[in-house]
Parts: C-alpha cells; structure tokens; sequence
C-alpha cells in the first residue's frame, strides 16, 4: 500500500483487524467525527483479553498463581474497567475517582488495588469501607490510614510498596526500604492493627532483570515478615511491562540514524532540528522504545526463569515454594490494540517562511504522554467532500493552542496526494496513555470524546458524562 501520509524515514504502526476496517471506510470514519466531534478517541477493547493471556501463559508455564490488574491511570474510560472484568482483570486505581468509579461499576472490591502516589481521607476512607488493599507509601500515610480505620472499626488491608535497597536499581521516590518497613511494623502499639496482605513495587523503565532483582527482595521481605505474625499472599510487580508498537525493528533503528544525521537548522526531520532528547544515533531515552523485544510474555518468562542473587531456585520456584500469588499492573501493554484517535483537517497553508502546514481541529495534549513525542506515523484519510486541489508537499501538523510550538507531532510528514480540510487523520493505538494522560482543556476547547464499539455500534463512553462539557 501506498501510504497517503508517510514520515520520514517512516515509522508503520502496527494495526488491529478492527483499525484497518475502520480505517477501510472513509464514510464512517467521517460520520463518526461528525458526530461526536474532532478529535474522537475511538475504543475497541477486543485485544485486551489477548494481551492478558499472553501473561498468563507464561505464569501458568511455571505454574505461578497470577493475576493481571489494569493500570487505570493510562485510560479513563468506564469501557475499560469492563474489558478488564470481562477478561478476567482487576484494577489498579490511583485516585478517589477512579477507586469510585470501579465500586459503581460493580468490580470486586477483592480485586481492585489503590496505589495513588498521594492518598486524601476520603479515598482512604472509600478503600477501608470496602475493604480494597492499599499499597503504602509512607510511614505518614500508614498512620493516616490507622487512624481512619479505628474511627471505622475496621482493620485495613495493605501492601507495603517497597524501594530497593539494591545500589544497582535507581532511587525511587516511591514506597520504603524493607527496613523502614520492618521498623514502622515493629513500632506499632498493636502490631495485628493491620493485615500486610502483600508487596507491592513499581519500577520506571521495562528492565526484566530489574524486575527479578526486586521479586528477590520482596521474597527476603515476606520471609521477614512472617517473624512478626504476618503472611502476605502476594507481591505486585506493577506495570511497565514492554509492549512494541512498530513491527519493523529497522525502521526504528533507522528512524534514528537518520535523525542523529539531520543537521543543525534543516527540517528535514523533526520541527526545528528536534533531536528528541536523542545524544547519539541510538534510540532517545525520552521516548517510549516503539519497538523493543521480548515483550508481554516473553518478558515475564525471563523474570520467572531469572535466578537472582545465588542458589535458591528460580524467581518462579521461590513463589511457588511460599504459595505466593504473583501480580502485575499493566497499562499500556495491556491496552495495546484497543484504541484509535481521529481528527479532521482544518485547513492548509505555508508557514511565514513557505514551510507547509496542515492544522487540525485538534491539540497537541491529545495524543502524547510524557515524552517527547509520539513516534509513529498518522493515517490520512481522504474526506469525501475534500475539495481543495491535491498538490504534494511535505510539512507539520499544528494545533489549537495559541502557542508557536503547538506541533500534535514533532516530525515532518510527506503527502504524496496533498491534504485538504474535511480530510480525517488517524492516530494508530493511542489508548494507552496517549489520549489521556496530558489531556488539558486549555482555552475552553471541550476535551475529546470517548467512543468505545459495544459490540454491534459506536457508543458515547459513560466517562464523559462524569466531565463538565462547556
Ligand atoms: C503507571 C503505573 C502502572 C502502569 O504502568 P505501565 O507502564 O502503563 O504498564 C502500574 N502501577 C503503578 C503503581 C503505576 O504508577
């Protein structure tokens, strides 16, 4: 196929079967921006059960007790906490809302884990009536949660986030060293106040290795802990869990050879020479590995296999020996193949300098993440009223907000056949993250609409309603 948009050097997305008939019908992709406006973030959660399975294909090899919650904070659709149940997941909540938003939708409390980063009353409160576990971060919030519980006479259910004390894993903001937590546990007046259900941790970056290093750790740290009357039942290894984007790993190698060889002031490639926080020819640590390997299954199997610190068997025999459920909380990999975000051009013009442009009905907080960029190549579908002239060029796309550095993405784009306004761009397997994680609703500009297939139709998200709409 002869691509109507195309990077350069290109990046090819990898699409869903349910994308590419989408994608396959110009008429409904245009109806469906009509009708809910632009841009749309378009859900199709049928990947999601097989993303799951991968994993726990790889558990049940090594006959691990496993189970997979969804990272909510990388999607905010209700849709979501569907799929998940349907497939068999629990959630991972990080706010009072979204624990909130999971109880309405009847999850089992059982199978919901809050680790907000900071915690209010009122989620400490939701949590304890229900009896969620918390992942602790801090002896403050242990305390906090104490004595909330007292005030409701009940005895709260926790996982101890744990940061290692390995000088060979980066220092974390995030949980206690097992000391501290030794320590905090021993200091309590009534040290069976609370039930340590399990360990949680979460490491930044896709390190298999990494990973194991801290399921030793968490293992040394239930062992301890059974010293003092607790028997925590599971260790959570959190997210990030690698997934690929782009099937081609030379297209992403070469992508950034060709970007380490873009001279200073030339466009060529990125909006004013953006290198992409890339120092070398090698991929930039500032944004997400679009192509990486193992991913999903294959990873988790190195984890299970690896036999960290010396002698004791392997991480998955550890867990076994100790009946020790192991858990993850994947977002993005689990939510690979389940989303789709389209936007209509708004029109087509030159730069001051002759640089050409075509603007969206759109802003760049619409499809990114924290890094640096989005790094795969949009779709172009012609509208069916496209009625400007077709003439070929090569430029940016720009958005909504009234700012020069208003890019949606920071590379340049070719366009063999031209854009006109009316015609629709897609933006390939945005719903981990990339649709909501930076949204903002700057100059009162309505935040997208989320659309999610029901199975036989396009149906409004009930998330948005849950958003003031101006
Ligand atoms: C963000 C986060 C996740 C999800 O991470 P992914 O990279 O999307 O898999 C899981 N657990 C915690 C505690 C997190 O903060």
């Amino acid at each position: 196929m002869n691509p109507l948009m195309r990077g350069n050097p290109p990046l090819t997305a990898r699409l869903e079967p349910w994308m590419e008939r989408l994608l396959a019908d110009a008429g409904l992709c245009s109806e469906l921006v009509e009708r809910f406006g632009s841009p749309v973030n378009l859900h199709d959660f049928s990947a999601l059960e097989r993303n799951a399975q991968e994993l726990r294909t790889a558990a049940a090899g090594h006959g691990v007790d496993f189970q997979v919650y969804l990272a909510r904070k990388a999607n905010k659709t209700l849709g979501a906490i569907d799929a998940a149940v349907k497939a068999g997941c629990g959630l991972d909540v990080a706010s009072l809302n979204e624990l909130d938003q999971c109880l309405r939708r009847g999850v089992d409390p059982g199978r919901i884990i809050v680790t907000a980063a900071v915690k209010s009353a009122e989620l400490l409160r939701l949590a304890l009536e229900n009896q969620v576990v918390v992942s602790l971060d801090n002896a403050d919030e242990a305390n906090d949660l104490l004595k909330l519980a007292g005030e409701a006479g009940v005895k709260p259910r926790v996982a101890l986030r744990l940061a290692s004390a390995n000088p060979g894993i980066a220092p974390t903001r995030f949980g206690l060293r097992a000391t501290a937590w030794l320590g905090f546990l021993g200091g309590l007046p009534d040290p069976a106040a609370l039930e340590v259900a399990g360990i949680h941790f979460h490491l930044n970056g896709y390190s298999a290795p990494g990973r194991a290093l801290l399921l030793a750790e968490s293992i040394g740290l239930v062992d301890a802990l059974a010293g003092i009357g607790q028997s925590p039942g599971f260790i959570d290894i959190g997210g990030g869990i690698p997934m690929s984007y782009l099937d081609d790993a030379g297209q992403w190698e070469d992508f950034w050879k060709a970007l380490a060889g873009q001279e200073a002031g030339s466009e060529e490639i990125t909006w004013k020479s953006d290198p992409l926080g890339a120092v070398g020819p090698g991929p930039s640590a500032e944004v997400y590995p679009y192509h990486q390997h193992p991913v999903r299954g294959q990873w988790l199997e190195r984890i299970l296999g690896d036999r960290p610190d010396d002698g004791q068997g392997s991480i998955a025999e550890r867990l076994v020996a100790r009946n020790l459920q192991l858990r993850c909380e994947p977002g993005r990999s689990l939510l690979d193949g389940c989303g789709l975000s389209l936007a209509k051009v708004a029109f087509v013009k030159e730069r001051s300098d002759g640089v050409p442009l075509a603007g969206l009905h759109m802003n760049r907080t619409q499809c990114r993440s924290t890094s640096a960029d989005f790094l795969l190549d949009p779709i172009l579908i012609q509208g069916a009223e496209a009625r400007a002239p077709r003439a070929p060029f090569d430029g940016f796309l720009v958005g909504a907000y009234c700012i020069e550095e208003e890019l949606i993405l920071r590379r340049r784009f070719d366009f063999p056949h031209g854009a006109a306004p009316g015609d629709l761009i897609a933006f390939p397997n945005t719903a981990g993250y990339l649709m909501h994680i930076v949204e903002s609703a700057s100059h009162q500009l309505p935040l997208a609409a989320n659309v999610l297939w029901d199975g036989s139709n396009w149906v409004r998200d009930e998330i948005d309603e849950h958003v003031r709409r101006p």
